[in-house]
């Protein structure tokens, strides 16, 4: 892959081997959803291995272990520092391959190096995020640079499955009075955007991201014999109240952050199109009814998402179901909360019989600001490693682990620095998993920048 920006100068040429970093990385088959087969094994050995490659963030940093799965490194100041902590996160499991095998054009967990890409599991997610983090911090060790304020490395080996040990980190380091002046976490990346009359790349950094609830309708019923039904069966029950919620969509609303994604589109666009997004920013009521026209992609950031993900009930073909159930796995909008959600499905099902049981419920994040100090920062350093790319906020409509340091920080970003385009987006916790080894460059020339620029 050739690269479409011009280098940067203004950083020194940094450490060689990026790539083959990455590579041994990815040789580590650190797939948290095995973790109760394969035990912690794998975890450790990752662990080793980061501890033979970085050796200076070993010896200078001080590394704690919080659970089974979650890793911090403290980077003390250089002198006495009164301003606030920098937490940068990045995770080190992946997700399993189970049943693309034959989709991989090179084995998912060989870490092949081809024609200046770097191939499999956990290429961009998110090993390529976690080599660039740590090469930065193990060059400027090198160049004997220490940090004006503390930064803390947090690392995750759960993200994929539930992200436990990102939550014992974030609610540990907050029982110790960590108050983070911001929170850079993965969720958003250097990317072509699906909206016309833009053309380039863009740094997306993510203000907020969905709440995510999964929930089960269930209901019983007399069974008995088929050739004598009176009434819905339990199973026409759950499929009457599916069918409801399909035909009654939640509201349309657009949370702020997608009004300043808007905003910024404008200045970007060709017209007519910049008009348009201007006058999208300034109605957000109509533009929250026209981004479903979009598709798929458009609709999530202004609407509660619903998906009916599993059905089952009965138990033989003569017989009437004694039950049935359904699980709903929901992302909720920016700006409402899980109990309007229960109350809306209550409404819609509208059926006594059909009981709503809350699974897992997260509530959607706040959103992170961009008139602050930490913003500035952090678009000074994509440009630092992304010439002429400018930087835009958006939604992040899938889970991080960042979303456990929003209840108390308001200030969590997510973003990668890796530039990806709309295949090997596509490629993430899918197929052909890959990055360029000119993106892991300058993801490490951004995390350099974004430290020096602290
Ligand atoms: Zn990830």
């Amino acid at each position: 892959m050739q690269s479409l920006w011009s280098p940067s100068t203004d950083l020194a040429p940094a450490r060689p081997g990026i790539e083959d970093r990455l590579a041994e990385m990815i040789t580590i088959p650190t797939v948290s959803a095995h973790r109760e087969t394969s035990g912690l094994g794998v975890f450790e050995e990752f662990l080793e291995l980061l501890a033979r490659q970085y050796p200076l963030i070993h010896q200078h940093l001080e590394v704690e272990r919080i659970g089974e799965l979650g890793v911090v490194f403290t980077w003390p100041t250089a002198g006495p520092s009164a301003a606030a902590p920098v937490v940068l996160m990045a995770h080190f499991d992946v997700v399993p391959t189970t049943g693309q095998e034959e989709e991989w054009t090179y084995p998912p967990f060989e870490g092949r190096i081809v024609d200046g890409v770097v191939w499999g599991r956990g290429a961009l997610d998110d090993k390529g995020s976690l080599v660039t983090l740590l090469d930065a911090v193990e060059n400027l060790l090198a160049e004997g640079w220490a940090p004006g304020r503390e930064v803390l490395l947090c690392l995750g080996g759960d993200e994929e499955v539930h992200g436990r040990a990102a939550r014992a980190i974030a609610e540990t380091l907050k029982e110790r009075g960590v108050r983070p002046s911001f929170v850079l976490d993965e969720g958003g990346a250097i990317t072509t955007l699906p909206f016309p009359g833009l053309s380039g790349w863009f740094a997306m950094i993510g203000l907020a991201e969905k709440g995510v609830m999964a929930v089960r309708l269930s209901t019983t019923g007399a069974g008995g014999h088929a050739s004598a039904p009176s009434g819905l069966t339990a199973v026409g029950r759950i499929a009457r109240a599916v069918a409801r919620l399909n035909h009654n969509p939640f509201r349309l609303r657009m949370p702020r952050t997608v009004r300043q994604l808007f905003a910024r589109l404008a200045d970007h666009a060709e017209q007519p199109y910049a008009g348009i997004y201007r006058a999208a920013a300034s109605a957000p009521a109509v533009t929250s009814r026209l981004l479903p026209l979009l598709g798929a992609d458009g609709e999530v950031m202004v609407r509660t998402s619903l998906a009916a993900t599993m059905i089952s009930g009965g138990s033989a073909p003569n017989v009437l179901p004694s039950d049935a159930s359904a699980m709903l796995n929901l992302r909720v909008n920016v700006g409402e909360s899980c109990d309007q959600v229960i109350t809306k499905l209550r409404t819609v099902i509208d059926d006594a019989e059909v009981s709503i049981e809350i699974v897992e419920a997260d509530e959607p994040t706040p959103e992170a600001a961009v008139d602050v100090a930490a913003w500035q920062q952090l678009t000074d350093a994509v440009a630092a490693a992304y010439p002429g790319v400018a930087t835009l906020p958006y939604l992040t409509t899938a889970a991080t682990d960042g979303r456990h340091w929003h209840r108390f920080t308001p200030n969590v970003y997510r973003f990668s620095p890796l530039a990806m385009d709309a295949e090997q987006r596509a490629s993430i916790h899918a197929a052909n998993e890959r990055v360029s080894v000119d993106a892991l460059v300058r993801g490490e020339r951004f995390y350099r920048a974004l430290l020096l620029g602290l």
